[in-house]
């Protein structure tokens, strides 16, 4: 077996500086705490843990010791967990991608424009309900804003009248979502809007462009190992994009999940991941399926 690793997986820009921040911190010592998982990706936590980094949930905030750091992660969040943490009397250290800083600016901009010019004006955010990220955003815009994630959600919210379609809509995506998936509700709510619709473009470039070079990969190798964190949502998507090119595409979260009977003789295997998964994790699959056979 030939076994080829995609030279574009592995980590974003925001998850390798929200890690290194963490690292830098961690080397000064003191008790760092992420609000949240810092990454979808078990194996990465698990390093991140043996080296000090302690994963904490906003219900159990009071858990930490008095003037401990937090962490915000690259997704962001909503400004009242910041005044949260302040009121705690904890230390910030944001991680926020600045991609996603600027998504959350641009949403606030958007809502005032569209709110001073109409109170009928919505905005539309396409991305995973409940994702931290989308959380953060709708934390811009105190909640006021519909969060749909997928053509089936939208159809059915201007069929039943809640997203009108004959009052301006500025639209938005969470940075992670697939670029094919946002073109059709674009092209669905062009076709539908009787009032102006503003697209916002904010799918992350660094995921656009995985998509294509995925698409590829897929194609060019008779199966596909893809590496990921199961509660990735980026990994979700891009699995399925290479499990629609390629029907051999196996997903795992760690070499021990491997199975010998996926494989055959000559296979040309691809090993490839979400934006979440760390360049190590590739290597050792990688390294396990050469010693298969
Ligand atoms: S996917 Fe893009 S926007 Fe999201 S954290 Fe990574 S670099 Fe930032």
């Amino acid at each position: 077996m030939k076994v080829e690793i995609d030279p574009q997986s592995g980590f974003c820009g925001g998850v390798i500086r929200a890690i290194g921040m963490a690292e830098k911190r961690l080397a000064q010592g003191g008790e760092l705490y992420s609000l949240g998982a810092i990454v979808h990706n078990e194996m990465e936590l698990e390093r991140l843990a043996q080296a000090g980094l302690q994963t904490i949930e906003t219900d159990m905030l009071a858990e930490a010791p008095e003037g401990a750091s937090m962490l915000i992660r690259a997704h962001g969040a909503p400004p009242p967990v910041y005044a949260h943490l302040r009121d705690l009397g904890y230390e910030i250290v944001d991680c926020t991608c600045p991609v996603v800083l600027r998504l959350q600016k641009d949403i606030r901009a958007a809502y005032e424009r569209l709110h001073s010019q109409t109170p009928e004006g919505q905005l539309v955010i396409f991305g995973k309900i409940g994702h931290a990220e989308v959380m953060g955003l709708l934390g811009q815009v105190d909640g006021d804003a519909v969060v749909v994630e997928n053509l089936d959600q939208i159809s059915a919210l201007t069929d039943g009248g809640v997203l009108r379609t004959d009052a301006p809509v500025e639209l938005f995506s969470q940075t992670t979502m697939g670029p094919a998936a946002y073109a059709s509700l674009i092209r669905y709510l062009e076709e539908k809007m009787t009032a102006p619709l503003t697209v916002h473009h904010t799918i992350c470039a660094q995921v656009a462009s995985r998509h294509d070079a995925l698409t590829s990969f897929a194609l060019s190798h008779d199966i596909i190992i893809f590496v990921a964190g199961k509660s990735s949502s980026n990994g979700k998507v891009l699995c399925q994009l290479c499990r629609n090119c390629n029907i051999r595409t196996c997903h795992i979260g760690s070499v021990k999940e491997l199975r010998r009977e996926w494989f055959r003789p000559d296979d040309n295997v691809g090993v490839c991941g979400a934006t979440s998964t760390p360049r190590w994790l590739l290597e050792n699959v990688a390294a396990a399926i050469e010693n298969l056979h």
